[in-house]
C-alpha cells in the first residue's frame, strides 16, 4: 500500500476561514459552540446514543416496551439499529395529528449492518434463524447492503445481539446520527475488471470508527460509498463521502474523493474535491471529512445539518483546504475525474470472477424476502460449493465463488426460493422503502405495489416486439422521504394520498421523472423533476408506465436512453 503525503502545491482556496463567525449562530461546534439549538442535540448532549445498549441489556430487556424511557425509545435506540415500527392498520396521511403511542407498535425494526455488503454463508444462516425465531420470518434487503427485520421485541434484543455478534455481525451504529453502513462495491476483490479492491479501506474504516464516540455525536446520518470497480456500484453520487477507484499516473491505483451527496428534501450529488486518496491514507482521509462535518455541520436545523449543505456553503476548494490544513496536516496529490462508468453496476446475472470461477446477480423482487428464503439460500450456496455472498445497494443479492459447472443448476433452484438471475427488465431495478406495512412516516403501500407493477409490466414487455430501453429504474418510496432514491430513477415515484375520479381520496404517487446515475459515458448524473400535476393512482402504476414504454418505442431514436 502507498501512503501519499508529500506536500503539493495546492490550489487557491475560495472563501474566508473555516472559523468565522456567521451573523446567525447555525450550531457549527468550531464556531459556535456545543450548545444544543434544538431537542435532538439536547438529547445527544445529555448521553451518547451508544450508552444506551448497556440500559436495554440490563433494563428494558427484562422490564419489556412499558419500561424504556422515551428519550431512549425515541432517540438513542437508532444508534443500535432499533426503530418503533407502524402500528398494523393504521391508514396512510393525518398521522401527524396521532400521538407516538397512537401510532407506534411495541415492536421494533432491527437494521443489521454490513459493511461492504459482504457475508458468510453461515452470517447469512444466523440472520435467517433470527427472522424466523424472532422477526415473525420477514426479512428485507435493503438498498443500502443492511438486512432489515421487523416484529422484534426488545426483550429479545440482547440474544439476538448475542447471535450476530457471534459471527462478526452487529447492529452498532445502523440509524442515528453517526457513520451508517460502509457501501462497498458489491465485487471487491472478485471482479476481474476491478482497479483496486477495496476490502481493506472499509475494513479499517469499520474497525477505527464505528462504534467510536468521537463519531457518535454528528449533525445527521453519515453514509460512505467506496468502489474500486469500473461501474461506480456503489451510488457514490449521492453518498456524504465516496471514493471512487481511478489510476494516477504517477501514483498508481487510489482513489477520487467526492464529498457532500444527498437525498430528501433538498437534493445535492456529490462534488469531487479534486484530489487523490491513496489506499493507506483513505482510513485517516475519512476521518479528516468527517471530522469537518462533525465540527463545522450545521446543527440548529435538523433539516439542513446534512454534510451537503455545508459543501453548498463552503464549495469544494475550500472543504479541501480545510481538510489539508486543520485535519490531515499536508496535501493530497490532484487527481482527474475517474472515466465514465463502464456499466449499470448492478451485476445481475452471471460472471466471471479473477480466478476463474462465477459470481451471479441475484434479484429477490425489490428487496423483499423472508428468513426462511435467507436460510435456504445460506444451505443452497454450500451445497454447490460456495460459503461467500454480498448484498447491494440495489436490493440485490450476489452469490459468490461458484463453480462453472454448478451455475446453472445453482440457478434453477435459487429461483425456486425467489432469487432471479434473469429477471425483466422493470423487475431488475426496481426498488421500494418499506412503506405503510412498518413505517411510521409511510403514507402508502410501496413493497406489494411496486412488485406487483413490476411483474406485471415485465410479463405485458415479454410479449412486445419493438425498442424497449437498455435500462428501466421504477423507484418506489411511500412518503416526500427519499429512502429509494427515487430523485435518481427514469420513473421515480412519492407516495401520497390523491383524489380519484369520484372523488375519494386514494393511494397514489407523484411523479418524478429523467433522474439518473451515470451508466457510461452517454449519462450525466441528474436528478429526477416532480412533473407538476403528475399523479398516478397506485392501482392505476402498470398502466401509467406502459404507456411511458409505448411513447419510448415509438418516438426513441436507436441507442437514446429512457431517461432522455
Ligand atoms: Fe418510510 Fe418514507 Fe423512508 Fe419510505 S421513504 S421508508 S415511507 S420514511
Amino acid at each position: 500500500m502507498t501512503q501519499v503525503t508529500e506536500r503539493i502545491p495546492r490550489k487557491a482556496a475560495a472563501g474566508g476561514t473555516a472559523g468565522r463567525r456567521s451573523a446567525k449562530p447555525n450550531g457549527q461546534w468550531k464556531i459556535d459552540g456545543t450548545e444544543p439549538l434544538n431537542a435532538n442535540e439536547e438529547m445527544k448532549a445529555a448521553d451518547n446514543g451508544l450508552n444506551v445498549r448497556e440500559r436495554i441489556e440490563n433494563v428494558y430487556a427484562h422490564g419489556g416496551f412499558a419500561s424504556i424511557e422515551p428519550e431512549d425509545l425515541h432517540g438513542r435506540f437508532r444508534w443500535w439499529g432499533l426503530y418503533t415500527q407502524r402500528k398494523q392498520g393504521i391508514p396512510g396521511g393525518k398521522t401527524a395529528t396521532l400521538e407516538p403511542h397512537e401510532l407506534e407498535d411495541e415492536y421494533f425494526m432491527l437494521r443489521v449492518r454490513i459493511d461492504g455488503g459482504a457475508l458468510t454463508t453461515e452470517q447469512l444462516e444466523v440472520i435467517g434463524g433470527i427472522s424466523t425465531e424472532f422477526a415473525r420470518d420477514t426479512a428485507d434487503v435493503t438498498d443500502r447492503q443492511n438486512i432489515q427485520l421487523h416484529w422484534i421485541d426488545v426483550r429479545d434484543v440482547p440474544e439476538i445481539w448475542r447471535r450476530l455478534e457471534s459471527v462478526g455481525l452487529s447492529t452498532t451504529e445502523a440509524c442515528g446520527d453517526v457513520p451508517r453502513v460502509i457501501l462497498g462495491s458489491p465485487v471487491a476483490g472478485i471482479a476481474a475488471e476491478e482497479i483496486i479492491d477495496p476490502t481493506p479501506v472499509i475494513a479499517e474504516i469499520a474497525r477505527r470508527y464505528v462504534g467510536n464516540p468521537e463519531f457518535s455525536n454528528l449533525p445527521r446520518k453519515y453514509k460512505t460509498a467506496i468502489t474500486g470497480h469500473p461501474s461506480q456500484d456503489v451510488v457514490h453520487e449521492i453518498n456524504d463521502f465516496g471514493l471512487v477507484g481511478v489510476v494516477h499516473p504517477e501514483h498508481g491505483p487510489g482513489y477520487d474523493l467526492w464529498v457532500g451527496g444527498g437525498l430528501s428534501a433538498a437534493p445535492r450529488l456529490g462534488e469531487r474535491l479534486g484530489v487523490f486518496v491513496g489506499e493507506d491514507a483513505a482510513p485517516d482521509v475519512w476521518e479528516g471529512v468527517t471530522s469537518i462535518f462533525r465540527d463545522y455541520g450545521f446543527r440548529r436545523l435538523r433539516n439542513r445539518a446534512r454534510l451537503k449543505f455545508l459543501l453548498a456553503d463552503w464549495g469544494p476548494e475550500k472543504f479541501r483546504q480545510v481538510l489539508e490544513d486543520e485535519y490531515l496536516g499536508y496535501a493530497l496529490p490532484d487527481c482527474d475525474a475517474a472515466p465514465a462508468p463502464t456499466g449499470p453496476g448492478d451485476h445481475s446475472g452471471v460472471h466471471r470472477q479473477k480466478d476463474g470461477r462465477f459470481y451471479v446477480g441475484l434479484t429477490p423482487l425489490v428487496g423483499r424476502v423472508s428468513g426462511t428464503a435467507l436460510s435456504g439460500l445460506a444451505r443452497l450456496l454450500e451445497e454447490h460449493g460456495s460459503q461467500r455472498l454480498r448484498t447491494t445497494p440495489h436490493q440485490k443479492v450476489i452469490a459468490l465463488d461458484l463453480e462453472e459447472d454448478r451455475v446453472e443448476p445453482f440457478i434453477a433452484a435459487a429461483r425456486e426460493l425467489g432469487f432471479e438471475a434473469r429477471p425483466g427488465l422493470v423487475s431488475r431495478s426496481a426498488i421500494a422503502c418499506t412503506g405503510i406495512e412498518y413505517c411510521k412516516l409511510a403514507i402508502v403501500d410501496t413493497k406489494d405495489t411496486a412488485a406487483a407493477a413490476a411483474r406485471e409490466l415485465d410479463r405485458r414487455l415479454a410479449d412486445r416486439s419493438g425498442r424497449v430501453p437498455r435500462k428501466l429504474s421504477l423507484n418506489v418510496n411511500g412518503c416526500p422521504n427519499s429512502c429509494a432514491r427515487i430523485q435518481t430513477a427514469d420513473i421515480g415515484l412519492k407516495g401520497q394520498l390523491i383524489t380519484d375520479d369520484d372523488g375519494e381520496q386514494v393511494a397514489g404517487f407523484q411523479v418524478h421523472l429523467g433522474g439518473t446515475l451515470a451508466t457510461s459515458e452517454d449519462d450525466e448524473p441528474t436528478l429526477g423533476r416532480t412533473v407538476r400535476g403528475l399523479k398516478v393512482a397506485a392501482d392505476r402504476l402498470p398502466d401509467y408506465v406502459d404507456g411511458l414504454l409505448q411513447r419510448y418505442a415509438e418516438t426513441a431514436e436507436e441507442g437514446e436512453s429512457f431517461a432522455a
